[in-house]
């Protein structure tokens, strides 16, 4: 007999434990060979005033099965209760979010019979990151983090994803023409990286007229790479107009684990009647079922469930009196896909798993390259009310010293010092620019300390400083709109 995996599962809340019942009773009936350990999380950890909504005893499963497969949770409302998906994924460095949006035309309604697109969208940096900071009266402000390794980790994934499943093309979608140094490093690395897979197409594209096409003409697009918030909203666009959210499941992939589940949440309002669709947790547990090498049972089911789909088995949310033969409950639903166990669609495309790699994690990372990093200014960030930007710029040419110079006044990233315009709006946050004085000469950190102390004793609120640095002789920061 071959061994049977251990999997942690979590039944989660609303209609998350009658989805989980079917999705279970479907693998069971298949052949999975699983060995289940179950953990509560979400509501009731949270309500019990764990904050974190998971305790210790689970996450001792979840590094021990290493294999997660969580239906959703209701994260309960009020301050204080942090995301248990956010940070599952950070905790277990699941740096990989994979959720292919595909169409079932003309099963379930869709404007997009065509459409078949994998959204691989990186799960741990970016704006998630999660650092924030009021710093003044008016202003907020929250990091970006784009990094070399994790970029690479993810765009490695894509194009590993694209060979493995033989897809033709990976798209990638910055903002590089504004944010040229984070995006600017995310496009730059997905060059790199794609340069080492030739069979594979490329693509890049500006995120918003790139998110128009995806809207307007998915059928244009294979795999999608993205940083995580634009990847967080055009995953679920995706998947909306592929059909239906409650369709899509999705992998979390990192190098020590993975955690798989629907893409949709907890639909308190559906719960306890037995009317969910359970298809988004299935087919996320399809995933899984490939990640821990058992592709014979992932075809099975997944071929099932589409010949169920194909046979107008449907649940309330896909279910229409034009396409559908019979509206069904959780269930029932389940029983139909049972039922279909060795069977395949007959307009659908049938899929096939036999040898398919498993989606284990590709992570490999560059060496660090030597690079020659010099520090050539500071820019001091202040909170300040007591005039215009002109007065601002006298006093601190004053404080600048016999060493450094003010190069420039910015507010919310415009030059308004020297030669500002009248017309400029500002608010109370205000960055200054110091460089060497004769413009290129390196900066010692000495030389901040002493600046920053000569602010100080002028009365002047700093809020905080960023360091100017160059790598290779190339800026390492954004110049001022207008600089
Ligand atoms: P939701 O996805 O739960 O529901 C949105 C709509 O879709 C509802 O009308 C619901 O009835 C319908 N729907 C969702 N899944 C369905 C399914 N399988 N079958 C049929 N209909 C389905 O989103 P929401 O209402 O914004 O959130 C409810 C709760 O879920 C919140 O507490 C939220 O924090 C949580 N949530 C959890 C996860 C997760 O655990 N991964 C993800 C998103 C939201």
């Amino acid at each position: 007999m071959k061994q049977h995996t251990p999997i942690t599962v979590a039944y989660g809340d609303g209609i998350g434990p009658e989805i989980m019942a079917a999705t279970l009773h479907i693998l069971q009936e298949a052949g999975a060979r699983l060995e289940i350990e179950t953990i509560e999380v979400g509501e009731k950890v949270y309500l019990a005033g764990n904050t974190a909504g998971i305790d210790a005893r689970a996450w001792e499963s979840l590094r021990r099965t290493k294999v997660f497969l969580k239906a959703p949770i209701t994260t309960p409302q009020g301050g204080g209760y942090k995301s248990l998906n956010v940070t599952t994924r950070k905790m277990l460095g699941l740096y990989a979010n994979v959720r292919p949006c595909v169409s079932y035309h003309p099963f379930v309604e869709t404007k997009h019979p065509a459409m078949d697109v994998v959204i691989v969208r990186e799960n741990e940096e970016d704006l998630y990151a999660g650092i924030e900071y009021r710093q003044s009266v008016d202003v907020t402000q929250a990091l970006k983090i784009i990094s070399r390794p994790g970029t690479e980790k993810i765009v490695r994934y894509a194009f590993e994803y694209a060979v493995r499943n033989g897809r033709k093309k990976v798209t990638c979608f910055t903002k590089d023409n504004i944010l040229k140094v984070t995006d600017g490093l995310f496009h730059k690395i997905f060059d790199e990286v794609g340069a080492q897979y030739p069979t594979v197409e490329k693509e890049h594209w500006i995120v918003d007229i790139g998110a128009a096409k995806l809207a307007d003409t998915p059928e244009a697009f294979d795999v999608v790479v993205l940083p995580n918030l634009y990847g967080d909203v055009l995953s679920d666009v995706a998947a909306q107009i592929a059909g239906s959210v409650g369709l899509a499941g999705s992998a979390n992939i990192g190098d020590h684990a993975a955690m798989f589940e629907a893409i949709h949440g907890s639909a308190p309002r559906r719960a306890g009647q037995n009317l969910a669709n359970p298809s988004g947790l299935l087919l996320a547990a399809v995933m899984m079922l490939v990640h821990i090498g058992q592709p014979d049972v992932a075809e099975r089911v997944h071929n099932a469930w589409l010949r169920t789909i194909e046979d107008g088995v449907h649940t309330y949310d896909i279910y229409d009196a034009n396409t559908s033969t019979q509206k069904v409950g959780t269930r029932e639903f389940a029983q139909a896909v049972v039922a279909r166990l060795g069977q395949r669609p007959q307009t659908l495309r049938a899929v096939s798993y036999a040898g398919a790699p498993r989606q284990t994690s590709v992570s490999v990372v560059s060496p660090r390259a030597a690079v020659a990093k010099r520090l050539v200014g500071v820019d001091v960030f202040l909170d300040w009310t007591a005039g215009g930007p002109d007065d601002l710029g006298r006093t601190l040419e004053q404080l600048a010293g016999g060493d450094l110079k003010l190069s420039m006044i910015s507010n919310r990233g415009v030059k308004v010092y020297p030669d500002g315009l009248p017309e400029t709006f500002t608010v109370d946050h205000w960055r200054c620019r110091f460089v060497a004085r004769d413009g290129t000469s390196s900066v010692s950190h000495a030389q901040i300390v002493a600046l920053l102390q000569r602010v100080a004793g002028a009365g002047l609120d700093f809020i905080k400083t960023e360091h100017l640095y160059t790598f290779d002789g190339q800026r390492g920061y954004s110049m001022a709109q207008g600089e």
